[in-house]
């Protein structure tokens, strides 16, 4: 499991933590209302969802660019499209999900990004602004969303990854994730797939402001946002990235996983 690769060091984090300003934004995100998209570039047909994923994974190589896809606040009918793309294009993705959408409907996607190597992280119990709770219930929280996302996958998931709703995050938060042995996780890239619903745009933005070892921000609750990615994907892949999971993307800077940390891309190694 990941979690074993990751090293705990308090005195470093508590130095970091105590010298981290508050931060706080705010993105706000409605809820979709699905948009029909007709443009011949993302016209590309979906692979056979019976076909089986690779399954094997190697480690990415950490002299290669890289960018991480995240999806958030899933997982919904338009998550096998996605993980339906990533298999096509030897990708992996990370998926930040939300409790309250996990039943026993949602099991076999996320035993199948397990499956595929990707990363399942938490994205809150209720897509909930957690700076308004104490560090004793966000730490609740986050227990809660780390059992109820190992109860999905057989043989369990111990996730290591936050990423608090809206990308708020208070000192609050970020203890509760020291405690709760996660990592924030936000983004450097915004798509903006949430407010546009234009997979042009989408794609346009994501041409623009993808670097080397950039978080890229996704919503895979939007069937706009799964047709950008059959433009996107390629394009990035072609660019020569792998795309790799949050996991992944840290750890080929060489360093451990913080706990408490927020990041929004690889770290300078
Ligand atoms: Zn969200």
């Amino acid at each position: 499991m990941a979690m074993k690769r990751i090293l705990f060091i308090p005195l470093a984090l508590l130095l970091l933590w105590s010298c981290r300003s508050e931060i706080s934004e705010v993105a706000p995100v409605p809820e979709a209302t699905p948009t029909p998209a007709s443009i011949d570039v993302f016209a590309k047909t979906l692979p056979d969802p019976s076909a089986e994923d690779t399954g094997t994974r190697t480690a990415p190589d950490p002299d290669r660019p890289m960018v991480a896809l995240t999806f958030d606040d899933g997982p919904t009918k338009y998550t096998p499209r996605v993980l339906d793309l990533l298999a096509e294009h030897d990708a992996r993705g990370t998926f930040f999900v939300i409790g309250s959408k996990l039943n026993d409907d949602t099991r076999p996607i996320l035993q199948r990004m397990a499956d595929m190597g990707c990363d399942i992280g938490m994205h809150d119990l209720t897509h909930t602004d957690m700076t308004q709770f104490s560090v004793a219930v966000n730490a609740k929280r986050i227990q809660r969303m780390r059992d109820m996302i190992s109860e999905q996958v057989n043989g369990g998931y111990d996730t290591h990854l936050l990423r608090p709703p809206f990308g708020k995050l208070n000192k609050t938060v970020r203890r509760a994730c020291q405690t709760g042995r996660v990592a924030s996780i936000r983004w450097s890239v915004d798509t903006r797939d949430w407010s546009s619903k234009d997979p042009e745009n989408i794609l346009k933005i994501v041409q623009k402001e993808t670097q080397d070892g950039s978080i890229l921000l996704f919503h895979d609750r939007l069937p706009t946002t799964v047709t950008a990615l059959k433009a996107v994907i390629p394009w990035l892949r072609e660019q020569g990235y792998d795309l790799v999971t949050v996991t992944e993307l840290l750890e080929s800077s060489g360093q451990s996983i913080r706990y408490g940390e927020d990041y929004r891309k690889k770290p300078e190694r």
